[in-house]
């Protein structure tokens, strides 16, 4: 039983940050040896990898999958227009059917680049994201985007679907789990945050929310509660290591050292940013200097028009050089862990690194093409140089859900088909 894969350069991800020339031995969903010269006795299929790059799969801490019927749609408008006059009127015509087509397709996006596991926040057809998750095989924590800064929205009414929700995900797989969201500080009450926290915290759930991504929130935030966003959710007790913020591209040095000195997970979405001209960049290096662990995500593909981890992980990297004039401000290491195991341990996944007894998410590719050659053993070359294009297999808990260049578990044909069918329809309901 399982799989061997011989002879691959390995981006370890390991304490030692190491790459190794290596075979891995996977085992029913989990990593079992890893050395030179592995014996195959016993194992269902041998793949050669020489010539390949293994790495851990990509973590894509912060989007909203189904968002990928919308790619495209009210584009160049500013955020709040964009918001207020294409997405929002659109999202009130989905129906449940329609977020598992959209999340079959971001998902296959999300493996053909890559990556292995998702944290998304959505309001409606969690179950069915679930379901899909489930099917094509990728990992995923899924969150209800809770807020009731809307006529006939309570907090009580607001935890009540979200508990629902939570307790039939907690019954669907090990793959597949629930997260605890609040959509923002200003589109929730404080009883509703603390509530949803608390919930949490009781559960050991991540809790998911949107911080500092624009700067009228945060002034917005300084006149109704007096305090900037992570200050506020310290003082309510929702800044730990079990708290998710999404963003982060406005705060102050202040707030920088509380996310550090509470421990709590920084998703940086650098092209989100951008795209949507928010003006914030995440200081991720500061947040790293100050103790805070720091994953990537895409967000909605909306926002992004991708969920490319390898794009995403490069324009980090980028955006934190011009930032700080300085090509070196993050290490090649951290670059690769924000993608990887950050991402894995924000999520609580036993993932995000290809070690012994590590959960078996692993993505390989061909390393003999023109965008990488010459190859080097330098993670940020890799990082910068890689794409789309190179990856060929992704194993995600133990079992390719690509295998040389193939969606194994789902008919990719019919899902491309069938997901742009439904988002035309959507939109013009
Ligand atoms: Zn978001």
């Amino acid at each position: 039983m399982g799989t061997l894969i011989r002879n691959a350069r390995i981006i370890t991800q390991d304490t030692e940050r190491r790459i190794l020339q290596a075979d891995i031995l996977i085992g029913k969903d989990r990593i079992e040896r890893i050395g030179t010269g592995l014996p195959k006795r016993g194992v269902d299929e041998v793949i050669d990898a020489s010539g390949k790059i293994a790495f851990p799969g990509l973590v894509n801490a912060h989007t909203h999958i189904a968002m990928s019927l919308f790619r495209g749609y009210g584009e160049g408008l500013p955020l709040k227009r964009w918001l207020e006059e294409k997405i929002w009127p659109a999202e009130e015509k989905l129906e449940e059917e329609d977020i598992y087509w959209g999340t079959l397709l971001g998902a296959i996006e999300m493996i053909r680049s890559g990556t292995t596991c998702f944290s998304d926040m959505y309001m409606l057809g969690l179950a069915r994201m679930a379901d899909a998750a489930g099917e094509i095989g990728i990992r995923a924590v899924i969150s209800q985007g809770l807020f009731d800064a809307a006529k006939h929205r309570t907090p009580e009414a607001e935890m009540a679907k979200m508990e629902k929700i939570a307790n039939e995900l907690a019954k669907t797989n090990p793959r597949i789990k629930a997260a605890v969201g609040a959509h923002a500080v200003y589109s929730c009450s404080e009883d509703l945050l603390r509530l949803a926290k608390e919930f949490a915290s009781y559960h050991n759930l991540p809790f998911h929310i949107h911080v500092g991504e624009t700067r009228e929130e945060v002034f917005s935030c300084l006149e109704s509660r007096k305090m900037r966003p992570v200050e506020y959710l310290e003082s309510i007790g929702a800044a730990d290591s079990g708290s998710i913020f999404a963003h982060m591209g406005w705060v102050t040095k202040r707030e920088i050292s509380i996310a550090g000195k509470c421990g709590v997970n920084v998703v940086h979405c650098p092209i989100s940013n951008l795209k949507l001209a928010t003006g914030g960049i995440c200081p991720v290096a500061e947040f790293m200097e100050a103790g805070a662990n720091v994953a990537l995500g895409t967000d909605g593909p909306a926002s992004n028009n991708s969920q490319d981890m390898i794009e995403t992980m490069k324009i980090a990297l980028l955006l934190q050089s011009h930032k700080y004039w300085d090509a070196q401000k993050m290490s090649p290491a951290q670059i690769w862990d924000c993608a990887t195991i950050n991402g894995a341990r924000a999520l609580g996944f036993d993932s995000g690194s290809i070690e012994e007894g590590k959960l078996a998410d692993i993505v390989l590719v061909d390393a003999k093409a023109a965008n990488l050659l010459p190859l080097h053993n330098d993670l940020r070359s890799i990082a910068y140089s890689l794409n789309p294009s190179n990856v060929t297999d992704v194993m995600i808990n133990g079992k390719f859900v690509l295998r040389e260049k193939k969606i194994t578990l789902v008919d990719e044909e019919l899902v491309l088909e069938k997901a742009a069918d439904v988002a035309h329809e959507v939109v013009s309901r």
